[in-house]
């Protein structure tokens, strides 16, 4: 299958290097220009699981898209604020034919995706995977994961199921998903939670886990997100949802890291996905009438600090 990954950092490095690997032609586009040059001259280099490997690619800025590339499968893998300027510059890949995955963190992303390409060939997703950016070109990846995805459109179950044979083909463990906007809320819930707070009381996981105030937070923020997606015809059994959750605060499981989100604003100082998190449930909560003030309060708190840190 010809496919394009449209944003090669940590993830669309991993994806791309799966699915070569698995057999596909795979084409990436990015703009850093010192993470093109690499991948360029070197290929692009992984530690996979402990195994060093160097996979080449043919590799293009947003400047330089080909023309005469059109894709049967687009995978974006951008940041969310990321998504629409993307779409915007791959346009000239887009055929009729070509379908577009989307496995961002966040809600909503059909909503920007939709401005480019019909709903029939939108397919929504989640995964587990992860990826370290290290340096231009190169990328560590460690660990086990998987793939849920899903078509918007009813009456595409086939072209779904059959993306995601592309996936499992490629050892991604990709499944088709009979539900997969409850799972994009559910992560969403985790995503919403622990990256916000972790990143505002400068903790790790297991550190907000034994707050005393971890329960009340973690409940009344996954109660906002519940009251939203109902909405949206989504019933997250919020019970659930923080029990999972509180599950990730095992010193021994997850507990010891930090979350994504405080790697990006406090290591690296970096612009973060909330707006496309807590910020979501904010505006559809304005949408739907429902109030929101934790999301709200959030929200406002993280692009405080990415203003005190000048995030780019
Ligand atoms: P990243 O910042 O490493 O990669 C994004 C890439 O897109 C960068 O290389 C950037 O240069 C490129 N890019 C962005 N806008 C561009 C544009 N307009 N033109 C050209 N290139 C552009 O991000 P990531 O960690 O790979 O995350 C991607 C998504 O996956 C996010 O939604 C994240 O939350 C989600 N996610 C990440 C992980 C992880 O372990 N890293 C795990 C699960 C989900």
């Amino acid at each position: 299958m010809k496919i394009v990954i449209a944003g090669a950092g940590a993830m669309g490095s991993r994806f791309a290097i799966m699915l070569k690997r698995g057999g596909n032609d795979v084409t990436l586009i990015d703009g850093w220009p010192a993470h093109i040059e690499a991948i360029r001259e070197h290929g692009l280099r992984a530690n996979l699981n402990g195994e060093e490997i160097a996979v080449p690619f043919s590799i293009y800025s947003q400047n330089e898209i080909p023309t005469t590339v059109q894709a049967d499968l687009i995978l974006v893998f951008t940041k969310a604020m990321q998504l629409d300027q993307m779409m915007q510059t791959i346009k000239p890949m887009i055929g009729e034919q070509t379908k577009v995955l989307c496995l961002l963190n966040g809600i909503g992303h059909e909503d920007t995706i939709e401005k480019y390409v019909s709903t029939d060939k939108i397919f929504l997703g989640n995964t587990i995977w992860t990826a370290d950016l290290i340096g231009p070109g190169n990328v560590r990846l460690f660990g086990d994961g998987s793939v849920e995805l899903q078509n918007i459109e009813p009456g595409k179950e086939e072209d779904a199921r059959q993306l995601a044979a592309v996936l499992a083909d490629a050892g991604l463990n990709a499944s088709y998903s009979e539900n997969i906007r409850y799972s994009i809320y559910r992560k969403a819930c985790v995503n919403g939670t622990l990256n916000g707070l972790c990143s505002i009381l400068n903790v790790n996981i297991a550190q907000f886990g034994q707050t005393s105030t971890a329960r009340a937070m973690v409940q009344t923020i996954v109660e906002e997100f519940a009251a939203v997606a109902t909405h949206e015809s989504v019933e997250l059994d919020v019970s659930e949802v923080v029990h999972h959750i509180e599950e990730t605060y095992d010193p021994e499981g997850i507990g010891m890291h930090y979350p994504s989100m405080y790697q990006d604003l406090i290591n690296n100082h970096r612009k973060t996905e909330i707006d496309y998190i807590n910020g979501a449930i904010s505006r559809k909560g304005r949408k739907y009438q429902v109030p929101t003030p934790y999301c709200d309060f959030l929200t406002q708190m993280i692009h405080a600090k990415e203003d005190i840190l000048a995030a780019e």
